[in-house]
């Protein structure tokens, strides 16, 4: 299914938005129900979040970016000749800016001209589209507004493939999440497709929490900002000055932990859910 999003004169939204606000109310009753209880970070990126997000790329302390960055500066030339694609699939494509190397090499080959970014953030696709296309003014853009969960598959071909997957988002997902979501992408490529997989590597634990807890506290905001959108989406009263923000290693699953801790215990009401969430101090 698919309808036309509010904004953008390309994007497309593939299902419906009633969908994606329903998903929301199910996976706070769910997430605030549980113990611990926990929100899914794919909520992280309203308008705000997705800026915020931006800010964190430039950060000293995230390095994730800058070394992606010059893996595609070396290797992008190489990466189009070997696959020469017929269209560039971007998945979890946010602003689209270190795409731009990619897009130079896949103009200097002079191979495929369709982009697809694909997104659950609306407004980073509207502003990945403008600027890309007031760059690239041969470029086919299709933006595509969607959720891994359900709207991958839904991606319409056109020719030969290379899909591209960066930031280490895969670490957004548990265990079972990134098997669905691996599977998936699986089934979205054909013999002399490629697949870009951008994963970081273990290293030493102060780095990797310093690259999520930075000094200047937008990864804090970040993460607070999933608070701003459950008072806003379903008139939630939390006070998000309550919370502080860690950021963990865990060894056990190789990856960083970030969650929001309540400074006082108290009673969250979520009107949109009819729902009281009690919080201990602590918690
Ligand atoms: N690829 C960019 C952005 C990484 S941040 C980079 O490497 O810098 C992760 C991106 O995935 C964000 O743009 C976010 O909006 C998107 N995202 C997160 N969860 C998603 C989901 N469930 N479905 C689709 N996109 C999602």
């Amino acid at each position: 299914m698919t309808s036309p999003a509010r904004s953008g004169a390309n994007i497309r939204r593939l299902s419906p938005e009633v969908d994606h606000s329903e998903d929301l109310a199910i996976d706070v009753r769910r997430g605030l129900s549980a113990s611990p209880k926990r929100l899914s970070s794919k909520y992280f990126y309203d308008a705000r979040g997705s800026a915020l997000f931006e800010e964190i790329t430039q950060l000293p302390e995230y390095y994730l970016t800058r070394a992606e960055t010059e893996i595609l500066n070396s290797y992008a030339d190489e990466m189009i000749l070997a696959i020469e694609p017929e269209e560039f699939v971007e998945l979890g494509a946010g602003h689209s800016v270190k795409t731009r190397l990619l897009i130079e090499a896949l103009g200097r080959a002079g191979s495929g001209t369709r982009y697809v970014p694909f997104d659950i953030s609306e407004s980073a696709l509207v502003e990945a589209a403008e600027h890309l296309g007031d760059s690239f003014p041969w470029l086919q853009i299709e933006s595509l507004l969607g959720d891994f969960a359900n709207d991958l598959t839904k991606i319409t071909r056109t020719g030969r493939r290379l899909v591209k997957f960066l930031g280490s988002t895969i670490g957004n997902f548990r265990s079972e999440e990134r098997i669905a979501f691996y599977s998936t992408v699986a089934r979205m490529l054909e013999d002399g497709d490629g697949l870009l997989l951008g994963v970081d590597l273990v290293k030493d634990e102060d780095t990797l929490v310093a690259a999520y807890d930075d000094l200047a506290g937008v990864t804090a905001e970040f993460n607070k900002n999933i608070l701003q959108v459950i008072n806003r989406e379903l008139k939630a009263d939390f006070d998000i000055e309550a919370f502080d923000f860690i950021a963990r290693w865990d060894a056990e699953c190789e990856c960083v932990s970030m969650s929001l801790k309540a400074t006082r215990e108290m009673d969250v009401t979520i009107e949109g859910l009819d729902m009281v969430v009690h919080l201990d101090e602590g918690e």
